[in-house]
């Protein structure tokens, strides 16, 4: 097989992001003797990561549209740094085919898959017809987009309700209606077309199965541009709220290995079909027994280090390793699956609100000992910006069994100090002993479930 055209060796490598992220770039990169250029909005001037970095470059004003979205200037700073390649992290312009477009035509390399592979999977239609072509089960539903109410009604009539209308171009857990009888069918296609135009600038949406009680399970696959495609275990995200997830664990407890072998090794031979080349997500709903794909994320995600936990991979490096054209390096027979991992998403937040709580971090004192990580850009006397998200740390922990992980993450959430903006830790205890939770397996309305039972008591 011939070298994938975009990948090429690199030396210096600009981190076109913020925040942990930014400082787990810095260190894959460090850990392969790469430079690292970080750029940096006003706001994230005094980030401590940026003083570990080779060099720092300021890209704009705090306003994200101004900085890490403003790809002129991330471009700009790359020609000033000499930077031959543009990791982009997650979020922001991760999965902008167009910027992995504009990074390729000024002669860099972009840390992540082809901007073709990043439209297709960025329209979730598109990227739901790819995977039927490859095998890929998907949720019962419509397999183009929808724009006739009558057709509309046909095949919500045929899927069974209740359905969920979703948007095309959607993203970040909007632009998703359930409906649960015909009545209210026609409303809903409205409003959701509406909002589909409104926030993603593309009207098209089509009908899923509404599944009642699935379970977030998704598979971590890497490929290389020499054709080898493999997938590292998998991933439960089911504790979420609002669609974001809250606590994250490797492996799913309680599924069939040999299930989850095969989903792998379709997901493994789907990247192949398509020609794949990096890093990617395919996110699943799990239902009595069967997988249902419901999209793919072209970039690292934020639970990534819990699959690194149990395989020894680093994700990260692995990423760069592809983008500078190198092999692999191992075969899925090479990967062996070790323990259980877990990891709280520690965000400043009010415990009962949820709204953010940005401000200043006036003690910190991060937990240790075995088996214990922690992934955080923060540390005492750091200010967390308004601008962005409200993330301080990801606490994960590494244990032989499920039961030592949960007992591992008790005691480091019990090390945890943080005094100044108020943050859900408190929260991550209480799930950590709340008894389903702890039995495994719990779907993905669990935890709205337990904060409305807890607001009505
Ligand atoms: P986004 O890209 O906005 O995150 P997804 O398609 O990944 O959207 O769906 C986000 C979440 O919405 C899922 O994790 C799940 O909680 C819920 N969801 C999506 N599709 C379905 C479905 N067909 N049935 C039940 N819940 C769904």
């Amino acid at each position: 097989m011939t070298r994938d055209p975009q990948t090429r060796p690199f030396e210096t490598v600009l981190i076109a992001n913020r925040g942990e992220i930014a400082l787990r770039i810095q260190r894959a990169c460090h850990t392969l003797g790469l430079r690292c250029v970080c750029a940096y909005s006003e706001a994230d001037r005094d980030a401590p990561y940026l003083r570990s970095a080779d060099a720092a470059i300021c890209i704009g004003p705090a306003p994200a549209t101004k900085s890490y979205l403003n790809v002129e200037a991330i471009l700009i700073a790359a020609e000033i740094t000499g930077a031959e390649a543009i990791h982009p992290g997650y979020g922001f312009l991760s999965e902008n085919a167009d910027f992995a477009d504009a990074v390729a035509r000024s002669g860099r390399v972009f840390v992540g898959p082809a901007a073709s592979a990043i439209r297709t999977m960025g329209n979730k239609v598109a990227a739901k017809k790819a995977m039927i072509a490859a095998g890929v089960p998907c949720v019962p539903g419509s397999s183009e987009a929808l724009g006739d109410d009558a057709v509309i009604a046909r095949i919500a009539e045929e899927v069974g309700y209740p359905i969920i209308l979703k948007a095309a171009g959607g993203g970040g857990g909007r632009g998703m209606r359930v409906v649960r009888s015909q009545a209210e069918l026609a409303k809903a296609a409205a409003i959701t077309r509406e909002e589909a135009q409104r926030f993603f600038a593309n009207p098209d949406i089509y009908i899923e199965k509404f599944l009642e009680r699935p379970r977030h399970v998704e598979i971590q696959v890497l490929c290389d541009g020499h054709g080898e495609a493999v997938w590292l275990s998998d991933r439960d995200c089911s504790l979420q709220r609002r669609h974001q997830k809250v606590i994250e664990e490797a492996p799913a407890p309680g599924i069939d290995r040999e299930a989850i072998a095969a989903i792998g090794e379709r997901c493994a031979k789907a990247c192949r079909q398509i020609g794949y080349v990096g890093a990617g997500t395919f996110e699943f709903l799990y239902e009595d027994g069967a997988f249902y794909f419901i999209e793919m994320n072209t970039r690292v995600q934020v639970e990534h280090p819990v699959t690194e936990m149990i395989t020894g991979i680093d994700i990260v490096a692995a990423q760069l390793r592809i983008a500078r054209g190198e092999p692999l390096g191992f075969r899925q027979q090479d990967i062996r699956i070790c323990g259980h991992s877990l990891e709280c998403r520690i965000n400043a937040e009010d415990p009962f609100n949820f709204a953010p709580q940005p401000g200043r971090i006036d003690e910190l004192v991060l937990p240790g000992g075995p088996g214990v990580r922690v992934d955080t850009h923060v540390t005492r006397g750091y200010t967390i910006p308004s601008s962005y998200d409200s993330m301080i740390a990801k606490l994960i922990v590494h244990g032989s069994t499920r039961d030592e992980a949960l007992a591992r993450m008790r005691r480091a959430l019990s090390e945890l100090v943080i005094d100044g903006p108020a943050c859900n830790a408190a929260l991550h205890m209480e799930l950590l002993n709340e008894e389903n939770f702890v039995a495994g397996g719990v779907d993905i309305h669990h935890l709205e479930r337990l904060l409305s039972e807890r607001s009505a008591a």
